[in-house]
């Protein structure tokens, strides 16, 4: 038989996920790698994001750098440095989704984990 994850996702519903035998928490609801998953979370949120900005801004210099010509610079011609332009562009707005999507997540995971603690502690005896 599977067992299921005894966590709760952030809307209150019981958490789905299928969880090992030997296990209570999926990896998302586990309280013993919160730490981990904080971790994890602020590598994904930092990481990725800055080496794409940082490959995008080398792009767009070189592409400025084509359109304006100078010595021993191959001049681009204006209407491919334009699509290139959009092109880079379009990349920028998908990296910043991206970002906003696991910054989303990385919220979201932290209330779920907010208010499995405050529950905890409802079941204590709070207010009663
Ligand atoms: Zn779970």
């Amino acid at each position: 038989m599977m067992a299921r994850c005894g966590g709760s996702k952030a809307d209150g519903t019981p958490c789905e996920r299928i969880v090992g035998a030997s296990q209570t928490y999926c990896f998302a609801h586990d309280p013993a790698r919160a730490g981990e998953r904080r971790r994890n979370a602020s590598r994904a949120g930092r990481g990725r994001p800055s080496r794409e900005l940082a490959e995008i801004k080398v792009l767009l210099s070189d592409l400025t750098d084509r359109v304006l010509g100078g010595e021993g610079v191959e001049t681009l011609e204006t209407g491919r440095a334009a699509v290139a332009n959009q092109l880079l562009n379009t990349r920028l707005r998908a990296v910043e989704v991206e970002r906003k999507i696991k910054e989303a997540e990385e919220f979201e995971e932290r209330l779920a984990e907010l208010e499995r603690v405050a529950g905890q502690k409802g079941e204590r005896g709070w207010g009663a």
